[in-house]
């Protein structure tokens, strides 16, 4: 089993301050998060960054996403390395990251931008049901969703600044594998949590 911080951005997102360096640090410190998602906002760079850096540690995995700010909302695609042709549709995306095996993740979807119930409407993969910086209210309704569409959920921080990272993690039945954790994700084998309380960096 491993616990995953499956949203982050880098200073490769134009709002965020996070260095690549920092994750990698952080991530090799952590006492139990040893897996990160690297979702920038529409790029790839920053997940390449962190993953190069962190090419000498054996403890720590870093996975590929993008937020994609699609048409209508915001996406997160986990497992796949390269941007999605524009337009962003919502169905367009969705397509492109299923012919690469890759997850579509409704992003905190009661909070802007999130695609909000016209998520229900499309054939997404998971929804995130915690977001770190959501409100609980925005996580609780975004559960409710995974229920209704009897989809699995996943957490992650959503951090844009270092102070921000890891505070929610997902728990996944799998070994610190990108293939295994992808696929552990569809089947549900996937717990939530905050973990704010239990970090002191
Ligand atoms: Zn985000």
């Amino acid at each position: 089993m491993i616990r995953a911080d499956l949203h982050l951005h880098t200073n490769y997102s134009p709002d965020a301050s996070i260095h690549p360096k920092t994750v990698v640090h952080q991530l090799h410190a952590h006492p139990f998060i040893k897996a990160v998602a690297i979702t920038d906002h529409n790029t790839v760079k920053g997940f390449y960054k962190v993953k190069e850096l962190a090419s000498p540690y054996q403890d720590i995995l870093v996975i590929p996403g993008i937020e994609v700010g699609a048409i209508g909302g915001d996406i997160i695609v986990l497992g796949v390395a390269e941007l999605p042709p524009r337009p962003w549709t919502v169905e367009s995306v969705i397509d492109f990251t299923k012919e690469r095996d890759g997850l579509a993740v409704v992003a905190h979807p009661y909070r802007a931008p999130g695609l909000g119930d016209s998520a229900k409407n499309y054939g997404f993969d998971v929804i995130e049901v915690l977001n770190g910086i959501s409100a609980p209210q925005a996580n609780k309704m975004a559960e409710n969703m995974a229920k209704t569409m009897g989809l699995p959920g996943v957490a992650g921080s959503d951090a844009h600044c270092a102070d921000e990272m890891w505070t929610v993690y997902t728990e996944v039945q799998a070994s610190l594998d990108i293939d295994e954790i992808l696929k552990a994700i569809k089947k549900g084998l996937v717990k939530v949590a905050y973990a704010r309380k239990s970090i002191h960096f």
